[in-house]
């Protein structure tokens, strides 16, 4: 094997890798029902991005109200408004939050199995989700690339599972991708 092809090879096995250890750690009973609302994915994401109580995006205090109406935070030191996806990638979106919780889920499955290109196309997507074919096509090429960032916001919502498998120092990218494949959910 020549450079390059050696090295794509080693992008792509990691690549595999990382999308096995999503898809290993996603809820048990699916993404579906772990979330059947958009409340339980707004609490979900608090949850997840303020683990110790939510703070002001603005100045970092603690002291937080909640503007019911407009469903919004209020910082009680500087006034600084914001809501509980301000500042991700699910800011000001038109998709409800759980379509992007269900929609990642399902970029991951189609990872793991290869089906990106038959399974994510915008067309299918826009289909399946009921959106725009330009919404779609933006959702899926958002999502394969923020979704192996690392600390990213919506994995972690997501992936709500430890994975059942320690990885060995000494096993080779090829047979922890193995070891992964056959472990149980
Ligand atoms: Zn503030």
């Amino acid at each position: 094997m020549n450079q390059k092809r050696r090295k794509e090879r080693v992008v792509n096995v990691e690549a595999l890798i990382d999308w096995l250890e999503m898809y290993r750690t996603l809820p048990i009973g699916g993404v579906q029902n772990a979330f059947p609302n958009t409340a339980s994915c707004q609490r979900r994401l608090v949850e997840v991005r303020w683990p110790s109580g939510v703070k002001c995006l603005s100045c970092g205090n603690s002291n937080i109200g909640f503007v019911k109406p407009r469903s919004l935070y209020q910082c009680r030191s500087c006034r600084t408004q914001f809501s509980v996806t301000a500042g991700t990638i699910m800011h000001r979106s038109r998709l409800d939050l759980r379509m992007w919780f269900i929609a990642a889920s399902d970029v991951i499955g189609a990872h793991v199995y290869g089906l990106e290109e038959s399974h994510l196309t915008g067309h299918g997507l826009a289909e399946r989700y009921g959106i725009s074919y330009v919404a779609a096509h933006r959702l899926k090429t958002t999502l394969m690339k923020d979704l192996r960032q690392p600390g990213n916001l919506l994995r972690a919502c997501i992936c709500t599972e430890e994975l059942s498998v320690t990885r060995d120092p000494r096993q080779k990218p090829d047979e922890w991708y193995e070891t992964l494949w056959y472990a149980k959910p």
